[in-house]
């Protein structure tokens, strides 16, 4: 994806819940190495700080994504990126860093308020987070929302959304 292919929300698209889409793009993936290919040229798009959430069921292609992203951004190779389902969260990089946050196992506000989220957010770093739709309070801060769908065992629809500040 090159800069200029975000296009412009037609006037009929349906702005999300949470926050209004200023850029919708859309695309279709047949494989993982494709999903992994567009996070390394999304990385390309990001400029920190800057939260992402991502969302989609189980097996949609969030982690591989974000494997992507992560060593697009140079901040580690894409088989160190690794599910944060039992961490919750996985730091990459040193000056420059990534967050990858992943709230599938996080059932109210409550346990959100545990993992110090705010502290990612202080600091100047790209924040990934799976199940992005748990966030609550916090996705105000956004900048990009991906859905990813299933649609068969190696194809995924990938609809990004460039989030209005
Ligand atoms: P999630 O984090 O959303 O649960 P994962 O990225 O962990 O999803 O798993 C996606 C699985 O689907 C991986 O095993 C991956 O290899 C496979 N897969 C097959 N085709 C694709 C594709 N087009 N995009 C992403 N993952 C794919
Ligand atoms: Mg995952």
């Amino acid at each position: 994806m090159r800069p200029g292919q975000l296009q412009k929300a037609g006037a009929g698209s349906t702005p999300g819940p949470q926050a209004k889409a200023e850029t919708r793009f859309e695309l279709l993936t047949h494989s993982a190495a494709e999903t992994l290919e567009f996070g390394r040229l999304l990385a390309h798009e990001l400029l920190a700080p800057c939260l992402i959430l991502l969302e989609g069921d189980l097996g949609s292609g969030k982690t591989t994504l974000t494997k992507g992203i992560v060593s697009g951004l140079r901040l580690a190779k894409e088989d160190e990126v690794t599910s944060p389902s039992f961490a919750l969260v996985h730091e990459y990089g040193q000056e420059k860093k990534a967050y990858h946050v992943d709230l599938y196992r996080i059932e109210s506000p409550q346990e959100l308020s545990t993992l110090g989220l705010e502290e990612l957010f202080a600091q100047p770093a790209v924040v990934i987070v799976e199940w992005g739709e748990k966030l609550g309070k916090y996705a105000t801060r956004a900048q990009f929302r991906i859905k990813m769908e299933y649609l068969a065992s190696d194809d995924r629809k990938i609809t990004v959304e460039r989030l209005a500040a």
